[in-house]
C-alpha cells in the first residue's frame, strides 16, 4: 500500500537492527482516515472467504481490525494479555513471547466469542516471528474454528513469521512488507496485491 509506505518513509524510525516505532499513527496517537484505508485494503483483499470474525490482541492491533471488521460488517474480538475480574472463567488461552517487551504474556478470548462456526480473518500491527499470530491461531484451533486468512499493517518480511505463516498455506496479506533495514532506512519488498 503506497499511502502506508510512504507515511513509514516519513514517520517511521528504526530502533535498533530490527525494530520500527511508528508512535505517530499506529502504535500511540492513530490516524484514523490512514486506519480506514487499510480496512478497506484488508477487506478487498479477503472479501471473498466468507469471514464471520476478526481477532486480534490488544492493544495496537484494535485499530485496524476494528477498521477491518466495520468494513465486513462483523465482530471484532481482541485477545486480553491480562486477566480481570470480569474475564476469568471459560476462557480460551494460550502463551505468546512479546517480540518489543521480551516477556511471555498469556492472551486469553471468553470462549463465548469464538465459535466452532467462525471464519476467522487475524489482523495485526505488526509480523516480526509470528508469535502473536500462532498464539491466536492456537485459540482458534481450540475453539474448533477456521482460519481464513492473515492480514497484517507492517510485515518484517527479513523475520522469520512471514516463513511460518506462508510454510503453514495460510493465505496472508501485509499492506508494507520491510525487507530490510539499512543504516536507519527501511527497504520495501516489491508491492503484492
Ligand atoms: P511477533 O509475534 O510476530 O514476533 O511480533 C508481533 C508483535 O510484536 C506485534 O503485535 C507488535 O505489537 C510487536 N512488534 C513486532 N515488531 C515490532 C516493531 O518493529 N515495531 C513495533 N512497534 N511493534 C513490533
Amino acid at each position: 500500500m503506497k499511502e502506508l509506505e510512504e507515511r513509514i518513509n516519513k514517520d517511521g524510525r528504526v530502533l535498533g537492527k530490527d525494530v520500527l516505532k511508528v508512535d505517530s499513527f499506529l502504535n500511540h496517537q492513530i490516524d484514523p482516515v490512514l486506519m480506514d484505508k487499510m480496512g478497506n485494503e484488508f477487506y478487498q483483499h479477503f472479501k471473498d472467504s466468507g469471514i464471520t470474525k476478526v481477532l486480534t490482541v490488544e492493544s495496537s492491533g484494535i485499530a485496524p481490525a476494528v477498521m477491518t471488521g466495520l468494513k465486513f460488517e462483523v465482530p471484532v474480538v481482541f485477545a486480553r494479555k491480562h486477566k480481570s475480574i470480569t474475564l476469568k472463567d471459560d476462557l480460551y488461552t494460550s502463551e505468546v513471547y512479546s517480540f518489543t517487551k521480551k516477556t511471555a504474556n498469556h492472551i486469553s478470548i471468553a470462549k463465548k466469542y469464538l465459535s466452532a462456526d467462525d471464519k476467522v480473518l487475524i489482523i495485526d500491527d505488526f509480523l516480526a516471528n509470528g508469535q502473536a499470530v500462532n498464539g491466536l491461531n492456537d485459540i482458534i484451533k481450540d475453539a474448533g474454528a477456521s482460519l481464513a486468512g492473515i492480514g497484517i499493517v507492517i510485515e518484517k518480511s527479513f523475520q522469520k513469521g512471514r516463513q511460518l505463516i506462508d510454510k503453514a498455506g495460510i493465505p496472508i496479506y501485509s499492506l508494507a512488507r520491510i525487507k530490510a533495514f539499512d543504516n536507519g532506512q527501511v527497504v520495501f519488498e516489491p508491492e503484492n496485491d
